[in-house]
């Protein structure tokens, strides 16, 4: 069987460095795939040895109080024991665009301008306060379809990994450290869920200079002054198109 157009969805193996990971080949299916289509991405899961699968927080999969609501694609994956994790690109459902009309200040600063496209302002307590409890939500929704010891995954818009914010006090930290104060507020939430799951985290030490194209010296990027949490591990991402 030929391999089935990726384009929305992403192959990221998990790569340990300071937190050991989860070792497994996993498979992000994007919540835009239909429920064909999720049929042909589980088969070719399966003959290319996959060991997970993962969904967004938000998808109608875990809707039904478990997993797939008895679709034809999760029968197939039951079947073929793929474990289920939840989660990936989806740092917009943590902050709910709607909000941006009366809470400019939990938004992104650009040029001095708040924008709602891309993340938040991640040093503003209200946006952590907001991020910890929609987190919470978002993760007890999922728990009863995610295979237990649950995987999560919380990662930066795709193709702006380094849309941060530029507000003065955020203007501390770079967007490696942005992105872990994010995650972290969700890792606080999920740890009160189920102190046994894991989050995984952006790499940015594995990323190389996206704006540029250069490659930076020695793909080294500066030490974040924040600590992840216990519960999270780093995730090098890659894009297979
Ligand atoms: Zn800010």
């Amino acid at each position: 069987m030929t391999k089935p157009d990726l384009s929305d969805n992403q192959t990221i193996p998990a790569f340990a460095t300071k937190f050991p990971a989860p070792e497994r080949k996993r498979l992000f299916i994007s919540v835009k795939t239909g429920a064909k289509e999720r049929l042909e991405l589980v088969k070719w899961a399966a003959e290319n040895k996959y060991d997970a699968l993962v969904f967004s927080l938000g998808d109608k999969c875990f809707s039904a109080g478990g997993f797939g609501g008895g679709s034809e694609y999760a029968k197939l994956a039951k079947q073929h024991n793929f474990i289920i994790e939840a989660g990936g690109r989806d740092f917009s459902l943590l902050l709910p665009k709607r909000l941006f009309l009366f809470h400019r200040d939990l938004f992104r600063m650009e040029h001095g301008k708040r924008k709602s496209n891309h993340h938040f302002c991640p040093t503003n307590p209200e946006t952590t306060s907001r991020i910890k409890k929609r987190a919470r939500h978002l993760f007890s929704r999922v728990m009863a379809g995610v295979t237990v010891p649950r995987v999560f995954h919380l990662l930066p818009d795709e193709g702006h990994e380094n849309t941060w914010c530029a507000c003065p006090a955020c203007r501390a930290f770079n967007y490696s450290e942005q992105n872990l104060i994010t995650v972290n507020s969700a890792a606080d939430a999920l740890a009160s869920i189920d102190p046994n799951a894991r989050l995984s985290f952006f790499d940015y030490e594995m990323e190389p200079e996206a704006e540029t194209g250069a490659e930076p010296e020695g793909r080294w990027f500066p030490p974040a002054g924040i600590e992840a949490r216990e519960n999270m591990f780093r995730l090098a991402v890659s894009s297979e198109q």
